[in-house]
């Protein structure tokens, strides 16, 4: 067996103890050097963000049994997808293979910002009134569908090998628990791993309660695609301990902690948001042209 197949073979134990370790690290961390201090019971958030984690789970088992490894397996087999058409050497295909994903998960991560019907989903991830370990599993259902389905069209159009895909998996995983953490590097140290990868304080900044930092530091991993794409945000104006986590509508831990709240959170608030904006769109462009 090689080293390619072992992982295969053994997903889902490697996936789950990652998970396990990078979660008692986390929290371990939390505890010992905390960030900032916590607004809302520990324990109910803990409960509810990490119910949702394990229900998201169960459906997604339900709806895609063989998920996003299973879709790269087909792939291959139906030699479809670029690095199944290229042969590249292994390591390139998986190098590249990781890069290409996360530069897409960065997209659709702007998209759901940039969508109101796909905000309502987000928003969920959005709404935590603390920023720790858990917020970084915590997501709507249907937006953890949304992005197995587009996972699914990656993996068709780019074919990646399988152990690309777990990697990837439990890269993405391990570092959203970390870039989560209720925690702080050395300010040197974050100033250069920020060259490369998404530390704690870059994304914190992302869980602002203003628009404007809300919409910067997208990444989830490389740090590269916001400094591109120049969405990239140092610090957060309030600093890290004065800032303000959430966002403006949803303020009452019933709504924004407990897990019922969450579940029904893209489905509360007016949906003519949209038509709204559109009409005072209209109206604006009206008036420009006239002056
Ligand atoms: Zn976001
Ligand atoms: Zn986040």
């Amino acid at each position: 067996m090689t080293f390619y197949e072992f992982i295969a073979e053994h997903e889902k134990t490697i996936r789950l103890s990652f998970f396990v370790a990078t979660l008692a690290i986390m929290a371990l961390w939390e505890i010992i050097a905390p960030r900032r201090a916590l607004t809302v019971s520990k324990t109910v958030r803990w409960v509810n963000n990490l119910g949702l984690v394990f229900f998201n789970s169960f459906i997604l088992r339900l709806v895609f049994p063989a998920a996003a490894v299973g879709m790269a397996v087909f792939a291959t087999q139906q030699g479809w997808g670029l690095f199944n058409y290229f042969q590249l050497p292994i390591v390139a295909s998986i190098i590249l293979s990781i890069i290409i994903m996360d530069f897409i998960i960065y997209l659709q991560h702007v998209m759901v910002h940039a969508v109101p019907l796909l905000w309502r989903l987000h928003r969920v991830h959005h709404a935590d009134l603390d920023y720790d370990v858990t917020t970084g599993a915590r997501f709507h259902t249907l937006e953890i569908l949304l992005s197995m389905l587009i996972k699914f069209a990656v993996i068709v159009v780019i074919g990646p090998p399988v152990v690309a895909v777990i990697l990837f998996e439990v890269i993405l995983n391990a570092m959203a628990m970390f870039n989560h953490g209720n925690v702080g590097l050395p300010r040197s140290l974050d100033k250069l791993l920020r060259w490369f990868i998404v530390t704690p304080d870059m994304h914190r900044v992302h869980h602002s309660i203003e628009d404007d930092e809300t919409n910067s530091n997208f990444g989830f991993n490389l740090s590269w695609w916001d400094r591109l794409f120049g969405t990239y945000r140092d610090q957060p104006r309030g600093g890290h301990q004065g800032m303000t986590i959430g966002i403006r509508n949803f303020r009452e831990p019933k709504q924004a902690a407990w897990i019922t709240g969450m579940l029904t959170m893209p489905f509360t608030g007016k949906v003519s948001g949209y038509a709204i904006n559109r009409r005072q769109w209209t109206e604006e462009n009206r008036k420009s042209d006239h002056e």
